[in-house]
């Protein structure tokens, strides 16, 4: 989500005069985008400004913008810092352009966010963002022939530990027209997969005439879109409403990617229901075995938090076991940060000391290593289809590397990463690709 607002904030501003710089040193302007989920992004952002203060001794005239979650969640005390020119909150990214061009002229600080975040939207504001979005809704540039494009904003769950819909606002889809339009537009252009995006994206849904649209609707229209070969979405909640029918889109169309990203977040009964997660582990678990009895070798991927409010050893060790059972390709795992404003930092106590967290998070991830690895083994001496990014991060690394053979990276459908070397000129297109040895985040191959 935070890398689309990047990709949008970056091309809004070139399309007024802007550049991107190689470093902070020749830059004009700052913008960092935050996040709120977790304390620790908060507080690196802290820290960036603390340095960026430094920097604008010697360049006073430097403007420096803090957009996005953050933003929206500390408002005028961010703008109080001495560093800061602009705070920007999500809603607000469509005037970003004007916010600049006025701390340029006025030499003023500048505030944007919402005041009542947890009401609705209004219309204005939603075509406002619908406009920056459809003008400026583009391929990610790091890595060719990929977009992200969102379904919906916001958020209405309301899990207690989560930050989300109090900086996000509540849930609001976007018309199915205008992404399909856009989906076609980026086709155009040489997008060859599209993610949809969004925090529930499995929930989207758009009344249009009679008809109510799904994402499994959205997924079918974007299938039938010359050019598009991959369709993936992310995240998905764990709920029964169009359940089966995304899973029979998945299974019927070549193009809907057999992954599904649907974060379970604990296995104890008694934590889910402290989360405010409307669901049971057993319940959790039956639904994936639909998943897999409906797109026989999907790929799933998890999220848990270790350490919530309340855990106790009994409660850990039934996440321990949910992992186990629900064979996860890769789980994101984090340790509970308490975030002001949410109900379980208002109304529960941060019970679970630090080094138990911690203890706990190199168990669960030790766990989920095991299962990647037996999961990855399967992949051994087998074809696969990887769609190219671009350079290895290790490829200076690689010592079969040589500049017309550098070592690559890119995913395969189900998502799993795999490195092999070849020619620079197959970034954004796709390549066959041998396995000839796995670990547990990644396959190693040769080219075909
Ligand atoms: N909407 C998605 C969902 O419901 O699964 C995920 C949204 S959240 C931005 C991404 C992940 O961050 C969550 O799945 C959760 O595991 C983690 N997370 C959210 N709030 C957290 C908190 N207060 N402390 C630790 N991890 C948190
Ligand atoms: Fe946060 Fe829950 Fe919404 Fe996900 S579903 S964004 S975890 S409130």
């Amino acid at each position: 989500m935070n890398k689309l607002d990047t990709a949008l904030v970056t091309s809004a501003l070139q399309d007024a005069g802007f550049s991107l710089t190689e470093s902070v040193k020749e830059a004009d302007v700052v913008l960092i985008n935050t996040c709120s989920v977790r304390e620790h992004a908060e507080q690196r952002v802290l820290s960036h400004l603390g340095h960026l203060k430094h920097i604008k001794k010697s360049r006073p005239d430097m403007v420096v913008g803090v957009i996005g979650c953050m933003a929206q969640r500390l408002g005028d005390k961010l703008l109080e810092h001495e560093a800061v020119n602009i705070v920007c909150g999500p809603t607000q990214i469509p005037q970003i352009a004007d916010l600049l061009k006025q701390a340029f002229e006025k030499n003023e600080k500048r505030l944007a966010v919402t005041e009542k975040i947890l009401q609705k939207t209004t219309d204005i504001q939603n075509q406002t963002l619908e406009r920056f979005e459809s003008a400026y809704g583009i391929e990610d540039k790091q890595i060719p022939s990929q977009a992200f494009v969102r379904a919906m904003r916001g958020c209405n769950n309301f899990c207690a530990y989560c930050i989300v819909p109090y900086v996000r606002g509540p849930e609001v889809c976007r018309p199915p027209e205008a992404i399909i339009e856009q989906i076609k537009r980026l086709a155009s252009k040489g997008i060859k997969q599209v993610t949809l995006l969004g925090q529930t994206v499995n929930s989207y849904k758009y009344k249009k005439g009679r008809k109510t649209w799904c994402l499994a609707d959205l997924l079918d229209a974007a299938s039938d879109i010359e050019g598009i070969e991959w369709l993936k979405f992310v995240t998905s909640y764990p709920s029964e409403e169009f359940f089966n029918e995304i899973m029979q889109v998945m299974a019927d169309s070549p193009k809907v990617c057999n992954y599904l990203h649907i974060p379970a977040q604990s296995g104890s009964d008694k934590i889910l229901r402290a989360m405010n997660r409307h669901y049971s582990s057993r319940w959790y678990l039956e639904l994936l075995a639909k998943a897999r009895a409906a797109v026989p070798g999907i790929a799933i991927a998890g999220d848990f938090i270790v350490g919530f409010s309340g855990e106790t050893e009994d409660d850990f060790e039934a996440t321990v076991e949910l992992l186990k059972k629900a064979q996860y390709k890769n789980s994101f795992i984090f340790k509970y940060s308490p975030r002001p404003g949410t109900t379980a930092d208002k109304r529960l106590e941060d019970t679970v000391p630090a080094e138990v967290k911690q203890k706990r998070i190199a168990k669960l991830l030790a766990a989920q290593e095991k299962i990647s690895d037996q999961l990855s083994r399967d992949f051994l001496d087998k074809e696969v289809k990887v769609l190219v990014e671009g350079l290895s991060k290790k490829s200076h690394r690689n010592i079969a590397g040589s500049p017309d053979n550098p070592q690559l990276v890119g995913r395969i459908a189900t998502d799993y990463i795999v490195v092999f070397n070849g020619p620079m000129s197959l970034a954004g297109r796709f390549a066959k690709v041998k396995i000839i040895k796995t670990s547990p985040l990644t396959l190693f191959g040769e080219l075909i």
